[in-house]
């Protein structure tokens, strides 16, 4: 197995120190994808290492897990639609950034690292902090930050070295790139290991519901991991001709920081040469303030994929304001769901999707981050 670059098709060995294609920058992807089969379950595991044989091969006393995955599906109904909930809040650090996670910091242990760099807005970095702690790996962290205080508190207290950079997420981003030489650049939105751990949601859903994907599946995206993780479970899951289709992948971003929305209604990605386009005119100068801190990314690299997935799936993206994303927040919580605002986006996402889910679909949100992990709790 090897990294690839997603656009030149360069190989790069698993222990390259490059974080991207040095020739044109464009971000790795697997050269591999992985067979799944029914019967290398192994069902006496309660994590999501019960899919260990469709991961990276990895040796067992490497592997670093704190109980990451197979989170619960409950109900919920939003404006008299029933819909199923993915409650990946329910997660070692509260969010399902845990799921890749474990099985990069797994690999990391066994290449040998020692110290690894990481920017996140929040979540990503308290779960890589949580994991290396266990792992005994140092990780020097650059954030916003204005990120949520309780994220940041909770980056602190795994121990990790904590730099706060002023200005938009894309400024922690290039400050973590910018040390990626003297340390190993653990990124959650580079490396292709992490999505290996992501796109384990889509196999629980498929075992949650008695061997079926849903119709449709609806994700707040920033980076659009969640999304991509989704296509490559699903694809893996149809592969081995136990489903039929990938469900339906609807987006949903914050209105004010919405790259993929402006791309997609654009049709950027139906261009000959959409790959060689980049973001940097959708969103000129601004800087953003929004609520769902855990989406507002504004140049995700792989956008063009994420959308690529999208509309092969039938799907699309939508946007929804801060308001939208609070009242959203509070209909969860009267029904005993506390979720941070990022995940809460998704939620109302689905009164923007009225005509393009059926009554009769089956419709799965992933809650993606717990409620206590926001700073505007008592809005
Ligand atoms: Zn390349």
């Amino acid at each position: 197995m090897r990294f690839r670059c997603s656009l030149c098709q360069q190989h790069y060995p698993l222990h390259t120190r490059e974080w991207r294609c040095s020739r044109c920058q464009s971000p790795f992807e697997l050269d591999q994808s992985f067979a799944f089969k029914r019967s290398k379950i192994d069902k006496r595991v309660t994590t999501l290492w019960r899919y260990r044989a469709m991961l990276p091969e990895l040796k067992e006393k490497n592997i670093v897990s704190l109980g990451e995955g197979w989170t619960p599906l409950v109900e919920a109904v939003i404006e008299g639609r029933r819909i199923l909930c993915k409650l990946d809040y329910f997660s070692p650090t509260g969010s399902f950034k845990d799921r890749g996670t474990t099985v990069l910091v797994s690999f990391l242990k066994e290449l040998g690292i020692e110290t690894v760099v990481e920017d996140s807005s929040g979540n990503a970095a308290a779960s890589l902090a949580s994991y290396c702690a266990r792992a005994g790996i140092k990780t020097k962290i650059f954030a916003p930050a204005d990120a949520s205080p309780a994220k940041l508190a909770q980056i602190k207290i795994f121990g990790a070295e904590l730099c706060p950079i002023e200005g938009p997420r894309e400024k922690s981003a290039k400050a973590a790139q910018a040390v990626a030489k003297e340390f190993y650049y653990a990124s959650h939105v580079y490396n292709p290991i992490w999505l290996e751990g992501i796109k384990t949601y889509a196999y629980e859903l498929w075992e949650q519901l008695d061997g079926k994907a849903p119709d449709a599946m609806v994700a707040p995206a920033g980076h659009g991991s969640l999304v991509r993780g989704a296509y490559k479970g699903f694809a893996e899951l149809q592969s081995a001709g136990l489903i039929k289709r990938i469900p339906r992948l609807y987006a949903v971003q914050a209105e004010i920081v919405a790259p993929l929305y402006k791309a997609w209604t654009k049709k950027l990605d139906q261009l000959q040469d959409y790959w060689r386009h980049n973001l940097v005119d959708l969103l000129p100068g601004q800087t953003f303030s929004t609520i769902a801190e855990g989406i507002a990314v504004s140049r995700p690299p792989h956008w063009a994929k994420i959308l690529h997935f999208i509309r092969d799936t039938g799907g699309s993206v939508v946007t929804v304001s801060d308001k939208e994303i609070l009242r959203a927040r509070n209909a969860m919580a009267h029904q005993g769901l506390f979720i941070e605002p990022s995940s809460a986006a998704a939620i109302a996402g689905l009164s923007k999707l009225k005509d393009q889910i059926k009554p009769r679909d089956l419709v799965v949100v992933l809650l993606t981050g717990s409620g206590l992990k926001s700073s505007t709790i008592l809005s």
